[in-house]
């Protein structure tokens, strides 16, 4: 069977190339979905007891760029939705990212913003040369609130020291020397109003897209044609592991229903020092159902499982740039998204990188 264009997995990255496909240039296209449903991680669905979750851990949709925020819009409404994490250390919940508000609870102060710049300039430690995530911290908080927020945190997280880690991973975390509480200063956020998966399901809508669920590519794709192949799955997978399997960090959720309205102060508290899990998730404050009940989720990160995150160490980056070579010499195969691209993509960056695959031609 022949089609022009093939994508592999069905999520946001290939819901947003498939579509582009089907509806600009109007031609046929097949996405082939390993898994029992469209989405990829954003995926959500209602639980047993009716309240809608995120299979795959928390998604809070955020973004600066007008083009993609517009471009999803037509997929879906959004609610007006603010994200905030409190993080709970010494008995204490203290707001997250770091604000005027998080040194004064944390420290038990009343500073103003330029006496919190003073206070944490006082705090950070000289590094010349800043290689790791733990050189980020130190560096901007010094060590004392590197050991409370961030060091078992991160260890917990990626199953090794901060120290071991590239400076991608904090340096993600902003500082504010404000009294801003919200998680991101986006100017753009939201969640779907009716969730993720209704999005997905509307992108894909087009009667030129064709897709094929609970199917692994390689069962199939030599009995296809195809001119190209939009590839998201992972790269090694597509090699065979020629260069061997790269590492990914996977989490383990534990969702628990409680027969009450409300769980925690915050749709998601960290917890840095205390228990295995990182963090609890409570989903009826991302989405605004009502319900008589609550849903929780406790995420345990660990080696073995799905691949969610890929792993932020200078080995693994020289074991992907094997790949890379291989994928540079491809014709007809675009590789594109988080596994393929082996890069930690929010949303609006795989979309972002989609659209622009798209104007560029689909060239790769
Ligand atoms: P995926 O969603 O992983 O889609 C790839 C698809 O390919 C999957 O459906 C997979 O089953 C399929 N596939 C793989 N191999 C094969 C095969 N051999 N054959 C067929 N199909 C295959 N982003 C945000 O912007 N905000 C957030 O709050 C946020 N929270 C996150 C929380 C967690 C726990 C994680 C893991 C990610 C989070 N993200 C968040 C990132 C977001 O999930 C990604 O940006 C997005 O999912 C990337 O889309 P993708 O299509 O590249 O990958």
């Amino acid at each position: 069977m022949y089609y022009k264009y093939i994508v592999v997995g069905a999520g946001l990255a290939g819901l947003t190339i498939a579509e582009r496909i089907a509806a600009e240039l109007k031609e046929k296209v097949l996405i082939i979905e390993k898994r029992n449903h469209i989405g990829g991680n954003v995926y959500d669905s209602y639980n047993e007891d009716g309240i809608l979750i995120h299979n795959y851990g928390p998604h809070i949709f955020h973004t600066n760029d007008r083009e993609v925020y517009q471009y999803l819009s037509r997929f879906t409404p959004w609610n007006d939705f603010w994200h905030r994490v409190l993080t709970y250390v010494d008995g204490n919940l203290i707001p997250m990212p770091i604000t005027v508000e998080t040194i004064n609870k944390l420290y038990n102060l009343n500073l103003s913003c330029d006496e919190v710049e003073n206070f944490l300039k006082g705090k950070a430690v000289q590094i010349d040369e800043i290689k790791t995530s733990k050189d980020v911290a130190l560096s901007k908080v010094g060590l004392d609130i590197y050991e409370k927020i961030f060091e078992t945190y991160t260890k917990k997280q990626w199953g090794i020291d901060p120290g071991e880690i590239d400076t991608s991973v904090i340096s993600r975390i902003p500082i504010r020397l404000n009294r801003d509480t919200r998680y991101f200063n986006d100017r753009y956020q939201g969640m779907p109003k009716y969730g993720f998966t209704k999005m997905c399901e509307k992108m894909v809508s087009n009667p030129n897209i064709k897709i094929l669920l609970n199917t692994d590519y390689k069962e199939v794709i030599k009995d296809l044609k195809y001119d190209k192949l939009i590839y998201t799955g992972p790269t090694d997978y597509f090699y065979d592991y020629k260069f061997g399997k790269m590492e990914y960090r996977s989490i383990n959720f534990i969702f628990e229903t409680f027969n009450k309205e409300e769980y925690q102060a915050a749709p998601v508290v960290n917890y840095p020092n205390d228990y295995d899990f990182t963090r609890i998730t409570e989903f009826k404050k991302l989405t605004w159902q009502e319900h008589k009940q609550t849903t929780i989720l406790k995420e345990y990160p660990c080696s073995e499982g799905e691949p969610y995150y890929p792993f932020p160490t200078k080995e693994c980056k020289e074991q992907f740039g094997l790949y890379q070579a291989e994928m540079d010499k491809e014709k007809n195969v675009i590789f594109l998204g988080r596994l393929a691209e082996y890069r930690y993509y929010n949303m609006d960056a795989v979309v972002r990188r989609a659209l622009d695959i798209f104007q560029g031609g689909l060239n790769g």
